[in-house]
């Protein structure tokens, strides 16, 4: 088996990303963070997985919030061999003011700690940058996510890891190609049709 993680934290728009690239709808309905259930999609010997979001959701206990994440964690590092592809959804509008708050008090922010472990254990990473269309100042912004998460910018440097996208208005071509180019760089075109 192959398999292609997607990973960020509750609302970011994981759903509504994985809904538009492979047609299917996950966890319509239920209330986001409150499950570890991750949702699959397969094709031949290819699965895809949403994984639960992590983070700080209100309403949802702060154990269970960090079950989430260790669940995560787990899951990633146990299927690690298999793992081709990593996407790492996040949120270009509040991603900036979480990571700052969390800093403020002295915390590394979990969004700069899972797209390091991602980075270590998994062949390739993506940074889905979601809601694009909500962001005024779109190449600062994104130099400035880059920086956060280690990465020089300008942004326009790491255009093979950054995808900025908007998963609401289908806004997505850019992260579709390089899922596609992944597929065929390991050497698995035929597996393309698992994409909508
Ligand atoms: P998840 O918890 O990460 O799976 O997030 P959802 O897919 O459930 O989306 C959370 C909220 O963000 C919903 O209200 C979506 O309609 C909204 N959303 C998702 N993608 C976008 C986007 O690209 N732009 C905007 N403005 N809103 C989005």
């Amino acid at each position: 088996m192959i398999e292609i993680v997607f990973a960020g934290r509750s609302n970011v728009g994981k759903s509504t990303l994985f809904s538009n690239l492979f047609g299917v709808r996950v966890r319509s309905g239920r209330k986001p963070g409150t499950t570890l259930k991750p949702n699959f999609v397969t094709y031949k010997d290819l699965i895809v997985t949403d994984l639960p979001g992590f983070g700080y959701v209100s309403g949802v206990g702060r154990d269970f919030n960090e079950k989430i994440k260790d669940f995560v964690v787990k899951y990633i590092e146990e299927n690690s061999d298999r793992i081709v592809l990593a996407v790492h959804v996040v949120d270009g509008k509040s991603f900036l003011e979480i990571a700052e708050r969390w800093e403020s008090r002295g915390y590394i922010p979990v969004e700069v700690e899972m797209f390091e472990f991602l980075n270590e254990v998994c062949q390739r990473v993506f940074l889905a940058v979601n809601k694009m269309d909500k962001v005024d100042d779109r190449d600062e912004i994104l130099d400035a996510i880059a920086e956060k998460l280690g990465m020089i910018p300008p942004w326009t440097r790491w255009r093979n890891v950054i995808f900025p996208i908007s998963a609401k208005k289908g806004k997505i071509e850019n992260l579709r190609n390089a899922i596609k180019e992944r597929l065929v760089e390991i050497g698995r075109g035929d597996l393309i049709p698992v994409l909508k």
